[in-house]
């Protein structure tokens, strides 16, 4: 068996798709090819992510369209990228977090001031502090920093 066959059979091998005689020529082709074997343990490692990635409830097409780039991006004398790979991922669940946080951010922003004008950190603050406290009574401490802070009069 080629490495370019064996390759196209990694994912149908871990999914238990090949027939008994594939799997005897693709096993003997990983014992003897590192670099297929190799390729074989990040497949392993990849789908291993995705179902750890539906755990967590990361938008599939999001993961997929990450583990691409990483993909796309390894030059096949970097190994290191192997090692690294967790760690991209998690940084990539991370940032997409922060994007939601900042698109949340500033949609509510938005609804509040119509402005898309930079924060000064006061306003930072304030935006804040309204999705806090907004229902709250204004003779509270609550009420009285919306007052202070002026928050109400934005809108
Ligand atoms: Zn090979």
């Amino acid at each position: 068996m080629r490495c370019r066959h064996a390759r196209k059979l990694i994912s149908q091998y871990i999914d238990k798709e090949l027939s008994s005689g594939e799997t005897k020529l693709f096993s003997a082709h990983i014992e003897a090819c590192a670099a297929c074997r190799l390729e074989l343990e990040e497949t392993k490692e990849l789908s291993r992510m995705f179902a750890a990635a539906e755990r967590v409830s990361a938008p599939y097409g999001f993961a997929t369209r990450v583990l691409a780039g990483i993909e796309a991006d390894k030059r096949p004398q970097n190994r290191l990228s192997h090692i690294f790979r967790p760690v991209l991922v998690r940084a990539a669940e991370v940032a997409f977090a922060c994007v939601i946080v900042v698109i949340g951010f500033f949609s509510g922003r938005m609804l509040i001031t119509d402005s898309p004008a930079p924060l000064s950190a006061a306003e930072m603050r304030s935006t804040f502090h309204l999705d806090v406290f907004e229902s709250a009574p204004p003779d509270s401490i609550a009420g009285a920093y919306i007052g202070m802070t002026g928050v109400q009069n934005e809108k």
